[in-house]
């Protein structure tokens, strides 16, 4: 390909409009492919965090330096309260954000609206309602995800509450998950973020209602019903050929908590800037550095958690020592150690859920391994 022909990418998420503004700055021009009218369509205006805890350095200065402006709406939340099985409070500090709540979906002010605003004014070209099925001269699968490994179901409302920030560990409240309710100027997300027992959705997200009322008294005006799927895991390549593959499309996302957007971003980045270079296999390169220690790490992580129970999510919110930072204790816990990679290469080996098809022989509806009920 000489220089003048765009480099292709299929889909317009934080994924793929990362790797075209990329592409853009390296002096190559870049075409995304959309298969729906608008970017941002697996969401609603939700709110979501834009994690800041795996590195010291902020996540806001790590897409700066890949020249991906906060353009979106972001606000920093140091201070959240964590609920446990029996309702009892934990109140959360850290000095610096913990996390940014960022809103998702089309509208002004959201990620996937700022990220399209930039990349149009960078030149990149989107053709919306265009799905891609092939790349026969190579280019960028950032198509999102293609199965379910967690799910998420809630509402969006809007709410004369207070603004706070809360999470509850319960397997009542979300199976394995957790449950979370973030209020911000007016506008609420209400959500149990499953990673079992999918079937049973509306009965844990009745419950979480029903456990935010109690605890917090919270008020639902316009509720709308929402909901999503993501899913994980390590690929052993990211790279057919000149085809690389990044964000949830290739499983990047961390899988203890299911935060993907920071991935997406810079998975979606790299792999532009290899690209645009002309060295695809920088991109393989960059995220085993990047991106491989952590999320092994995440996943040993998410195969203890797996095993806690109510007795355990008590044990370790009750551990949590008294005015010490948030961020820190995270940070702590997601930093990869030698023993945690290996449990994960164990585990990977004897093919041991989450790390592998969770879903091999399900019959969920909400599964997309192609097993689906008919
Ligand atoms: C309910 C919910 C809550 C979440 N909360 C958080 C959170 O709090 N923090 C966090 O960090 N992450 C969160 N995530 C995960 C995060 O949203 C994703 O990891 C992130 O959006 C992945 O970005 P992406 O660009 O890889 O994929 P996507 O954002 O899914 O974008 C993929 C795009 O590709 C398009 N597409 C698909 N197929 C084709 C095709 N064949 N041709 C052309 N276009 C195509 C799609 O229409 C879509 O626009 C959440 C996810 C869900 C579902």
């Amino acid at each position: 390909m000489n220089d003048d022909t765009p480099i292709e990418i299929s889909g317009a998420g934080p994924a793929g409009l990362a790797a075209a503004l990329a592409v853009t700055a390296a002096g190559r021009p870049a075409r995304v492919y959309e298969k729906r009218a608008e970017v941002g369509w697996r969401f609603h205006g939700d709110f979501q965090g834009l994690e800041n805890w795996t590195t010291r350095e902020d996540v806001l200065e790590e897409l700066a330096a890949l020249g991906v402006e906060a353009g979106f709406e972001h606000t920093p939340v140091r201070e959240l309260v964590v609920f446990d099985p029996e309702g009892r409070a934990r109140r959360l500090h850290s000095r610096q954000p913990l996390f940014y709540l960022v809103r998702r979906g089309g509208e002004k002010g959201t990620v996937d609206d700022a990220l399209k605003r930039q990349a149009l004014a960078a030149g990149v070209e989107i053709r919306f309602q265009t799905p891609v099925r092939r790349f026969p001269n190579g280019g960028i699968v950032t198509e999102g995800p293609h199965r379910a490994d967690a799910i998420a179901a809630g509402y969006l409302f809007d709410t004369g509450m207070a603004d706070g920030i809360y999470a509850a560990v319960s397997d009542r409240l979300a199976c394995k998950g957790y449950a979370y309710l973030l209020v911000n100027r007016g506008r609420g997300t209400l959500a149990t973020c499953l990673f079992d027992d999918f079937h049973n959705e509306r009965d844990y997200l009745e419950r979480c209602v029903d456990f935010f009322e109690r605890q917090v008294g919270v008020r639902m005006d316009n509720p709308r019903r929402f909901g999503g799927s993501g899913n994980f895991g390590l690929p052993r390549t990211a790279r057919k050929g000149d085809i690389l593959y990044a964000g949830e499309a290739a499983g990047f996302q961390d899988p203890l908590f299911g935060f993907g957007i920071r991935w997406a971003v810079l998975s979606g980045a790299a792999a532009g800037r290899a690209l645009a270079q002309g060295d695809p296999a920088a991109y393989e390169r960059f995220w085993k550095r990047r991106l491989r220690a952590w999320h092994e790490t995440a996943a040993t992580n998410r195969w203890f958690y797996e095993r806690l129970g109510e007795r355990g999510y008590r044990a370790m919110l009750r551990r949590f020592p008294d005015g010490a930072d948030v961020r820190d204790w995270v940070q702590r816990a997601y930093a990869p150690r030698w023993w945690k990679r290996a449990w994960y290469r164990l585990l990977a080996a004897r093919r041991h859920r989450p790390l592998l098809d969770p879903h091999a022989g399900c019959d969920c509806t909400w599964c997309r391994c192609r097993r689906e009920t008919a």
